[in-house]
């Protein structure tokens, strides 16, 4: 079996992982990149919308662009990052100090590292309705990735579930596409993503119908419709349902972090649901309760990509200084300003609930 080593492991090349992998070279670590793709960017090159954030964060700049700029940043080190694709982390044997590799489907290898960052990114999340199994019914990632990744649509009429900003995005990179929405349907009474956004589908002639969900999807081989349903304020059915025609269902239902390797890793895990799952307890330098490991991005908590690519930051300063390497003063305590900066105010508000409740000052107090 073949096995190398190096000082870092960055599990993940989406903005997280570049983040820690260029923070961690700045300061003369050696650094792995493993990335289950064919490239870096993880989700950021999917965006062509300009993003929110800090103007550090590159706030107004579209996502495919900040991808470009984090690869720009971490090839300015050379050979001291190197970089797996196709290469997906699948195992975690700390008595060993290795991880097992996988490329591809058939080709398994070690990788011994001091120290991992873990920047996995997030999963979708799925509902159960009757037909969910059939031909044309995606999650939003899927949809995204068809679009944007390899220019095909997914269909000719969506019904889109969901009214977050994963939903109200995709939505109109559909139409942008000729693709025709049918409806939104949010389960809740109030929209869930930026009002800019909701307001830019709206104007195209979208409905977005709060209250609703999906009952079952229609069709034998393939998707035809679905029948939608109106919700009462205890989200049991309030009416008769109705039929849409459609041949495609998107359902942009939520995220939830990526962290079997952090089981495996015996870190101690905690459910928080404003952060959208079970993350890990972290400190301040994102390290978790396994002394080897930190983590960064949507693998700590569902956010955002400014907030990740901070996290990333601090936890590859932070990796590296166990190993000897010095981080130039007053660094950590910029990024960890940003952080504040970027959760503060009424919209911050959860996530600055959730962090809190998996925050530790220090680990021999846990
Ligand atoms: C439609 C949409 C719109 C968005 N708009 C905005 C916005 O306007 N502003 C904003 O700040 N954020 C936005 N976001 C959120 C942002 O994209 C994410 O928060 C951000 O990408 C998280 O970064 P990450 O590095 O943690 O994860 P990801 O970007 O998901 O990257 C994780 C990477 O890890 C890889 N990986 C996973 N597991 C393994 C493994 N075991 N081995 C090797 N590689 C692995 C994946 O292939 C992926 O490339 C949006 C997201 C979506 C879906």
């Amino acid at each position: 079996m073949r096995e190398f080593s190096t000082d870092i492991l960055v599990i993940g090349g989406g903005p997280a992982g570049l983040s820690a992998a260029a923070e961690a070279a700045s300061t003369g670590a050696g650094v792995t990149i493993a990335e289950s793709e064919r490239r870096l960017g993880g989700q950021l090159v999917k965006q062509s919308h300009k993003f929110f954030g800090g103007k550090e964060e590159h706030a107004g700049t579209r996502g495919y662009e900040i991808a470009k700029i984090l690869k720009d940043e971490i090839s300015q080190y050379g050979d001291r990052v190197r970089t797996m694709f196709n290469t997906t982390i699948v195992g975690y044997y700390g008595d060993e100090g290795i991880v097992t590799a996988m490329v591809g489907e058939e080709d398994y290898f070690h990788i011994s590292p001091k120290k991992i960052v873990v920047a996995c990114g997030a999963q979708e999340r799925l509902i159960p309705f009757p037909n969910n199994d059939i031909p044309g019914v995606y999650g939003a990632g899927a949809v995204q990735t068809l679009m944007n990744v390899y220019g095909i649509v997914p269909g000719r009429r969506v019904l889109m579930v969901g009214a977050g900003n994963i939903g109200l995005i995709v939505t109109y990179q559909l139409l942008q596409t000729g693709v025709e929405v049918a409806a939104i349907l949010e389960a809740t009474p109030r929209i869930g993503g930026y009002w800019v956004h909701a307001a830019k589908v709206r104007r195209m002639g979208v409905p977005i119908l709060l209250r609703h969900s999906i009952k079952r999807a229609t069709g034998d081989q393939v998707v035809t419709g679905a029948d939608i349903v109106e919700l009462d304020e205890n989200f049991s059915e309030a009416g008769l349902s109705e039929h849409v025609e459609c041949d495609t269902i998107c359902l942009a239902v939520g995220l939830t972090p990526t962290n079997e390797l952090l089981w495996q890793a015996g870190c101690r895990m905690r459910y928080t649901p404003y952060l959208c799952g079970h993350v890990p307890l972290r400190d301040a330098s994102m390290r978790t309760s396994n002394e080897n490991i930190w983590i960064a991005g949507d693998s700590s908590g569902i956010e955002e990509a400014s907030a990740a690519m901070i996290e990333g930051r601090i936890a590859g300063l932070s990796a590296a200084e166990s190993l000897g390497y010095k981080a130039p003063p007053g660094k950590f305590d910029r990024y960890r300003s940003r952080l504040r900066n970027l959760r503060a105010g009424e919209v911050g508000e959860k996530i600055r609930a959730g962090v809190a409740s998996v925050a530790v000052a220090e680990w021999g107090n846990v």
